[in-house]
C-alpha cells in the first residue's frame, strides 16, 4: 500500500464515520503519525495536502522539522512522552504538544515556551494526556488529578490549554469506554468551551473515536504502513 492509498483510505474512513455520527468531517483533523518513517514519506503526504504530522520522540521531531524546513506550513504535533529536559526542543518546533501529563511538566514547558518567544498573547497550544483507565504502563494524569493539571497549565501565560488526549487500550470495546470516559471528563471540566479538542483515535479505532467526539485522530499505520 502506498502513502497515497493509505491517506485516501483514511480520509474516506473519517468522512464516513463523521457522516454516521452526523458530524461535519471538517471538525475532525487528521494527524498523520510519522514516527519511525522517513522524511520522504512525509513529503509524499504533504504533496497530497496533509499538513498535520505527529512525532513521538523529541530528537526525531527536531531532525525531521529541520529536514523539512522548506515546507513552512507543516504543523508538528508532539504525541510521545515528554521528558522535562526535552521540553525546550519540543517548544521550539511544535504546533501542539498533546502529552502534558504533570504539573511539573506544565511548568517546565511554560518556561521553555517563554524562552522560545511565547507569551504576551502568543501561546503554545497543549493538550493534557489523561490515563483514563489507570493502566500502570501508561503515561498520563489520572482523572482525579485533572483539575490540578488544568490549573497548572492555565497558570502558564506562554501555554494555551486546548483539550484532552488519551491512549486507548487495544481492545475496541475498552477503547470505546476510554473515549467515553474522556468525553465525560471534558464535560465535567468546562465542556467544549474550555476544552475544545479531544485527541482520541488511532488506526484501529478512529470510527469509534469520531462517534465519541474526536476532533483530532492520530493515525500512523493505516497511512504509512506497519512500523
Ligand atoms: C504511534 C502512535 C499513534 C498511531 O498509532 P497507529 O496505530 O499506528 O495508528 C497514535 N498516537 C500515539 C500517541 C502513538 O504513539
Amino acid at each position: 500500500m502506498s502513502v497515497a492509498e493509505g491517506l485516501a483510505s483514511v480520509r474516506d474512513r473519517i468522512a464516513r464515520a463523521a457522516a454516521a455520527a452526523s458530524r461535519d468531517p471538517a471538525d475532525v483533523k487528521l494527524v498523520a503519525v510519522s514516527k519511525g518513517k522517513p522524511a520522504a514519506m512525509i513529503r509524499e503526504a504533504y504533496a497530497l495536502g496533509q499538513r498535520d504530522f505527529g512525532e513521538n520522540y523529541a530528537q526525531e521531531l527536531t531532525e525531521k522539522a529541520a529536514e523539512l524546513a522548506d515546507l513552512p506550513d507543516v504543523a508538528w504535533h508532539f504525541i510521545g512522552h515528554l521528558q522535562s529536559n526535552k521540553a525546550r526542543h519540543v517548544a521550539r518546533v511544535a504546533h501542539l504538544v498533546q502529552t502534558v501529563d504533570s504539573p511539573a511538566l506544565a511548568r517546565e514547558l511554560g518556561k521553555r515556551a517563554k524562552g522560545e518567544g511565547y507569551g504576551d498573547g502568543k501561546t503554545l497550544a497543549v493538550l493534557i494526556e489523561v490515563n483514563v483507565g489507570g493502566e500502570a504502563q501508561k503515561h498520563g494524569a489520572s482523572p482525579a488529578e485533572l483539575g490540578e493539571m488544568i490549573a497548572a497549565v492555565s497558570a502558564e501565560p506562554a501555554l494555551a490549554l486546548r483539550g484532552l488526549m488519551t491512549m486507548p487500550p487495544h481492545d475496541l470495546e475498552a477503547a470505546r469506554r476510554a473515549f467515553e470516559a474522556l468525553a465525560s471528563l471534558q464535560g465535567l471540566h468546562g465542556g467544549r468551551a474550555r476544552l475544545p479538542e479531544l485527541s482520541i483515535g488511532m488506526s484501529d479505532d478512529l470510527e469509534i473515536a469520531i462517534a465519541c467526539g474526536a476532533t483530532l485522530v492520530r493515525v500512523g499505520t493505516a497511512i504509512f504502513g506497519a512500523r
